[in-house]
């Protein structure tokens, strides 16, 4: 499970009709559909779309969903209530109306009834045959669907824009194989693919050739790579083959599952810098019996003994988790674990969330649904604790000099925002021009719960 990060429009300057037309495309969700949505538009620009600013402007229009919040669909049937004829608001004919992602594979075929004006539902474990799909369209097909989950292919473009211009994301395997009772991946990404590390080195190679020095790994269950190719090779040897690409200066990688996470993957960011000190490790809950009702394969013990591996690296490294709260049957016995399990293990940063039911999930029929109310009162709790030890752990870094990747310019002048290897994000005063994209070193002179603050080094 991922992090939320909102919906994002397209983020490149609209580059006009070229070839057959325009698209306009919306993500939702988490950064796998973030670069799900980057390697669509490049199969867009491969075939000679270009792209437009808004869905009134474009001729394809695609919305890439996300169920991790609940009323997820809704939201994308008001997008959609847009082009209802009814509503006079946008006009539907003559354009492409497609909906992918996890919405499209569990809402399938329905989407067409409520929606007519919908040409193409594609979940993601389908998108390698999205260029075909996109070809029965343009040949004058009415509806297309893509809903397999049953496929063993990964999504490779030979072309993927990139919207963050500083760090590049490389999906290295797609899916899941766990079985975890609240999330609806399984069901809607299909299982377990990894790509071949060949594959996986030659676009990091391309990416560092074109400028690119950070990189970022994704997958569901980022950790349980296993080269399917002759070479084998295990995440960990990945991770440093990656890292000693020439011109990969910072890698990262995430979601790890606390299962998979090994000794090697530890040694691996202990001794290689490119590979930056910084773990996200998802735990839900700090509760054996309620991450036994979640299905995560692990106890509150067995996280600890990670997390004990972790500290004892010799290269300090920083570590941020997920957690749920009010899942199921959970008591204030166990969310008191969950509180207690803060402590112990001192996240350097939570995201957190109150347990919502996603549908066809096991979880959304449980027995002992905790009330909305006392769910909302356990997360201001939960964040509370949290905020307190984030305070702490920053402020035991001010007089620190950490280098920086220089990701923005504050309007004021000589202000800049910098993300160091920790992911933390370092606000800090130069003199000098012209940063943004530079590493450079700061000395931190403050701190708060969620940001530092401090001066170029010099
Ligand atoms: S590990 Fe669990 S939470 Fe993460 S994607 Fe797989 S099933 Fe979902």
């Amino acid at each position: 499970m991922e992090a939320l990060t909102g919906a994002s429009p397209a983020m490149m300057p609209p580059s006009g009709p070229a070839g057959q037309g325009t698209f306009y495309i919306e993500t939702f969700g988490c950064q796998m559909n973030d670069h799900d949505s980057e390697k669509v538009a490049g199969v867009l620009l491969r075939r000679g779309y270009g792209q437009a600013a808004s869905p009134a402007d474009a001729q394809v229009v695609l919305y890439n969903t996300c169920s991790i919040r609940e009323k997820a669909a809704q939201k994308v049937y008001s997008r959609l209530g847009l082009f209802n004829p009814k509503n006079n608001l946008l006009d539907a004919t003559d354009k492409i109306i497609g909906i992918l992602g996890c919405v499209a594979q569990q809402e399938g075929q329905r989407i067409f009834e409520r929606a007519p004006w919908v040409s193409l539902v594609c979940g993601s474990a389908s998108y390698s045959k999205l260029p075909a799909m996109l070809e029965q369209i343009e040949a004058g097909e009415r509806r297309v669907t893509g809903l397999e989950t049953d496929t063993e292919e990964t999504f490779e473009t030979e072309l993927t824009r990139r919207d963050h211009p500083l760090r590049a994301y490389v999906t290295i395997i797609e899916g899941c194989d766990k079985t975890c009772t609240y999330c609806v991946v399984p069901r809607t990404r299909g299982p377990e693919r990894s790509r071949t590390s060949a594959s996986i080195l030659r676009e990091v190679r391309e990416l560092a050739d074109v400028g690119y020095t950070e990189v970022q790994l994704l997958g569901q269950t980022v950790n349980s790579y296993r080269d399917p190719s002759s070479r084998g090779l295990r995440f960990a040897e990945l991770l440093v083959a990656v890292a000693e690409t020439p011109g990969i200066r910072r890698v990262r990688f995430t979601t790890s599952h606390p299962s998979d996470l090994d000794a090697a993957t530890i040694a691996a960011m202990d001794s290689v810098p490119q590979i930056c000190d910084h773990l996200h490790l998802p735990v839900q809950s700090g509760s054996t019996r309620v991450l036994r009702a979640m299905q995560r394969t692990y106890t509150r013990e067995e996280y600890m003994q990670k997390i004990e591996m972790v500290r004892a690296a010799r290269r300090p490294i920083s570590i941020t988790t997920d957690i749920i709260v009010g899942f199921p049957g959970e008591t204030e016995e166990d969310f008191e674990e969950t509180l207690s399990l803060l402590d112990l293990a001192q996240f350097d940063g939570i995201f957190s969330f109150r347990y919502s039911p996603r549908p066809h999930t096991p979880a959304a029929t449980m027995a002992g649904p905790v009330p909305e109310e006392e769910r909302g009162r356990r997360l201001a709790l939960l964040q509370e604790r949290q905020r307190a030890i984030q305070t702490a752990r920053n402020e035991s870094l001010v007089g620190q000099t950490f280098e920086v990747l220089v990701e923005g310019a504050s309007r004021r002048e000589n202000q800049w925002t910098g993300r160091t290897s920790s992911n933390r994000t370092l606000n800090f005063t130069s003199p000098r021009s012209g940063l943004l994209g530079e590493y450079v070193l700061v000395r931190v002179t403050q701190a708060g719960p969620n940001s530092l603050a401090g001066e170029q080094a010099f």
